[in-house]
């Protein structure tokens, strides 16, 4: 799910409004998550700990971050593994 509510997003609908935190999602080059710079800061750390860990590049965080909460601590920590581009939802920002 996705806190946030963005008029023409699905997200919230469908998957709810609350985030469902999995912390033994399977490490793999693209990672889906609706709404990884909204997540808890602990559990960002967790998901960079784990590629970290498993010595597995990231090539796609998809669907990506959001401008909202994108500030310059969520940069810099996803800047430690992120491979890829930086993907920003098509929020109402
Ligand atoms: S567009 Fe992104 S930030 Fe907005 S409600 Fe959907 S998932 Fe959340």
């Amino acid at each position: 799910g996705c806190p946030v509510g963005c008029w023409f997003c699905i997200v919230p609908k469908l998957e709810g409004k609350t985030f469902t935190l999995i912390p033994d999602f399977p490490v793999r080059p693209v990672l889906c998550d609706n709404n990884l710079s909204a997540l808890p800061a602990e559990f960002q750390d967790h998901i960079i700990g784990r590629y970290r860990a498993a010595g597995v590049p990231l090539m796609d965080a998809n669907s990506g971050f959001e401008p909202r909460t994108f500030d310059d601590e969520v940069f810099a920590r996803w800047s430690t593994i992120n491979v890829g581009p930086w993907r920003f939802a098509y929020d109402d920002q």
